[in-house]
């Protein structure tokens, strides 16, 4: 049986970004991961690095995003310095566009609402009429009315994000260890054996970050993670010349150039296929934002399934029953994964959640199943 530091179940963005934190912490983890047959979160998403609706009512959750935004610089450039890859961060700020007057009026109430339950933490946002957006993005349609915006939003290549991700885990010493189902688990306060098969390996420390997977894993280790797959579809353009100098909440542009129209947000359960209607209804309203994309082929489309947590914040918790066993669940882990590696990492190995992240814990949902 090989032993290690720690093992990281789930090698998606949420695992590898842990994982890559913990060597930087010193240590020795492994990374298991089923393969190429998992929901692919990681691999079809859109790239968000994403602060300005994060966080309603949950203050917390606001910071800890903030904070994950601010740490991203850094890790793009660390990254790069480590491993060659270039994650092609960017962080021009963004913008959510309303198309109408109602629209605008319900974003207006909600920034106003982020930053009244920001405190003296702070929020900057401006409301912008459809003139100043105008001068921010060229080509927008006559529907757009008006625009929130923050600095604070960006966007990266996530697909390069998760290779760097591996590449820096395993040339800073870590074991990957692909193609394996966690189907075995002992447990006991930091003593934890994990098989696969014939396969045993043990650790005094394990994060469950499986996604979807850590619903049924998380009661094993004493820990609750009751999430919930959440369909979104991506449609991409041809490339064309640099146009958006900023992304928004549903149009964006690439470095090499492609459009990518996202995301819907479709209830139904495992099912990963794609539906003609959505796609239709995502890039009509991307076409009434800016009417120039209608004369753009769509070259790619695909639909994935979030990590969904029953309220839309994560979920991080050590075991209270088996100390050593932490759990990681988000359903935007790239604009996370500058948290997850810098800081979240950091507490595992020293072997403490911070108590800021304490309102994050699984408890919160039997609160509200007591009420
Ligand atoms: C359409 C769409 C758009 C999105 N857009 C954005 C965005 O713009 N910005 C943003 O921040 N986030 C976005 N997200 C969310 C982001 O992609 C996810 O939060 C993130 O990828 C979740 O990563 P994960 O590692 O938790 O899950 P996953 O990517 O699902 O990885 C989990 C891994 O665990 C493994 N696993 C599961 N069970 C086991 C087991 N028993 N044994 C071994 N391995 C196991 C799986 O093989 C898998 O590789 C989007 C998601 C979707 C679907």
């Amino acid at each position: 049986m090989r032993e290690f530091d720690a093992i990281v179940i789930g090698g998606g963005l949420v695992g590898a970004a842990i994982a890559y934190g913990l060597v930087r912490a010193g240590l020795k983890p492994a990374l298991i991961d089923e393969g190429d047959v998992a929901f692919r979160a990681s691999r079809g998403n859109f790239g968000l690095v994403w602060v300005q609706s994060k966080g309603l009512g949950a203050p917390h959750y606001q910071r800890w995003t903030r904070a994950s935004a601010d740490a991203w610089p850094a890790l793009a450039a660390e990254l790069l310095a480590r491993t060659g890859i270039a994650v092609g961060h960017e962080r021009p700020g963004g913008l959510h566009l309303c198309l109408g007057d109602e629209e605008l009026a319900a974003r207006a109430a909600m920034m106003q609402r982020l930053q009244a339950e920001s405190g003296n933490f702070g929020f900057e946002y401006e409301m912008l009429d459809r003139a100043a957006v105008a001068e921010l993005l060229p080509g927008i349609g006559p529907a757009v009315s008006g625009a929130s915006f923050t600095r604070y939003d960006g966007h990266v290549n996530s697909l390069a994000l998760l290779h760097a991700l591996h590449k820096g885990f395993v040339a800073g010493g870590g074991t990957y260890l692909p193609n394996r189902t966690v189907g075995y688990a002992g447990v006991a306060p930091h003593e934890f054996v994990i098989g696969s098969g014939e396969d045993r390996i043990a650790a005094p420390k394990i994060v469950l970050a499986a996604g979807l997977g850590n619903a049924e894993l998380a009661p094993l280790f004493g820990l609750s993670a009751p999430v919930r797959p959440q369909r979104g579809q991506i449609l991409v353009t041809e490339r064309a010349g640099r146009v958006l100098a900023m992304p928004t909440t549903t149009v964006r542009q690439t470095l090499e150039g492609g459009i990518m129209i996202g995301d819907s947000q479709e209830d139904v359960g495992f099912d990963t296929g794609q539906r003609p209607a959505v796609m239709a209804a995502m890039a009509q309203r991307a076409a009434r934002s800016f009417p120039w994309l209608a004369e753009l082929q769509v070259v790619r489309a695909w639909a994935a399934l979030r990590v969904m947590p029953p309220d839309g914040v994560p979920i991080y918790d050590q075991s209270e029953a088996f100390p050593g066993a932490f759990t990681a669940n988000c359903h935007s882990g790239v604009t996370l994964a500058g948290a997850h590696a810098l800081l979240f990492a950091p507490m595992v190995a020293a072997g403490a959640l911070d108590p800021a992240l304490a309102p994050f814990s699984a408890r919160r949902f039997d609160v509200h199943d007591a009420a």
